[in-house]
């Protein structure tokens, strides 16, 4: 988003560092009161003199208190979409206070705090284009957060496959490998069938965005909902074909499917992912194949 949209000032200060990964950002949207509706955000930023000054508060935010520079979406102007702006904020600037890492279910490598922001000052340079573009901003970040949420649950997914079928190989029941149950074999049979399914339709969707195609919007929706299902079912047939080892921290399976969970609700629920996918759908003069 820095790169697309960003001022040259803005540019200049963050993206040599953000590209190299010497620094970190997060992304911030999500409010208390506003997840799934996000454009009805309160978080406002007010112009004075040659700044504006941010005030209120950003939930569940990845990375917060360990990053450097946040991408905040905050009210400008009127009601709905089209008085959203999208800023940047140095991590560190005076007024930003951070929460508790919250506790969660998995995906611990990383903390996520609620952000609050009282009286947070920043150059007029660090607004993305134009006052009340940065809804705009905000939902085209999230076609490349898409498929990258979907990589993750991918990648996981694989590598649950690959420890189930070693584990189908090796352990013992009944005088035979759990190998030889045919019904072992069809469920492994599915998973990479599949999971194979998932992989191309996140390659599909992400050519879809590089090409800059029309629906692009709409395959990184369907690939992000179709693949982290996928790979959340996935993780967990492979926590079952484990029987009770695959239930203890010995092993990985837990972690993978702790991990996995929080694709189909992050970047957007698999819900509002049918919202779009819909929408897309039934819009009048729709082509009758996407
Ligand atoms: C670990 C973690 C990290 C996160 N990181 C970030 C981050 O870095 N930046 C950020 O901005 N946000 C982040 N989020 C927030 C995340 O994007 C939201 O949690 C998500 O968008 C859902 O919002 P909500 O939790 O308020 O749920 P709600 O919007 O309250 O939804 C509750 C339930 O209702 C369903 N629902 C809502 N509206 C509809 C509808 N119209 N039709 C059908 N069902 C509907 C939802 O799908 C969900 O099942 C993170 C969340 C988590 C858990």
């Amino acid at each position: 988003m820095i790169a697309s949209f960003g001022t040259d000032e803005v540019k200049s200060q963050y993206m040599d560092q953000l590209v190299m990964g010497e620094l970190l950002a997060s992304y911030c949207l999500t409010e208390p009161g506003s997840g799934s509706d996000a454009a009805s955000l309160k978080t406002k930023a007010v112009l004075d003199g040659d700044e504006y000054v941010l005030n209120g508060s950003k939930m569940f935010i990845s990375g917060a208190g360990e990053t450097d520079v946040l991408v905040v979406m905050a009210r400008t102007g009127e009601e709905g979409p089209k008085g959203i702006s999208a800023f940047v904020v140095p991590a560190d600037a005076a007024g930003v206070i951070y929460g508790k890492a919250e506790e969660k279910m998995g995906w611990n490598a990383q903390p996520t705090r609620l952000i609050t922001f009282e009286d947070v000052r920043i150059p007029a340079a660090n607004l993305m284009g134009k006052e009340g573009e940065g809804f705009k901003f905000a939902m085209q970040g999230l076609d490349g957060g898409r498929i990258n949420i979907a990589t993750c649950s991918i990648g996981t997914a694989q590598q649950a496959l690959n420890t189930a079928k070693e584990y189908m190989q090796e352990r013992q029941q009944f005088g035979k490998p759990l190998a030889a149950f045919q019904a072992l074999q069809f469920k492994i049979a599915d998973m990479n069938t599949e999971l194979v399914a998932a992989r191309q339709m996140v390659r599909l969707a992400a050519f879809k965005l590089d090409s800059n195609d029309p629906e692009k919007t709409t395959y990184c929706a369907m690939a992000k909902r179709f693949a982290t299902d996928v790979g959340t079912k996935v993780c967990d047939d492979a926590l079952q074909i484990h029987g009770g080892y695959g239930y203890i921290k010995e092993y990985p399976l837990e972690r993978h499917l702790r991990d996995v969970r929080v694709h189909q609700i992050l970047e957007g629920t698999n819900e509002i992912m049918r919202v779009i996918i819909a929408r897309r759908i039934l819009a009048e003069g729709a082509a009758s194949v996407l």
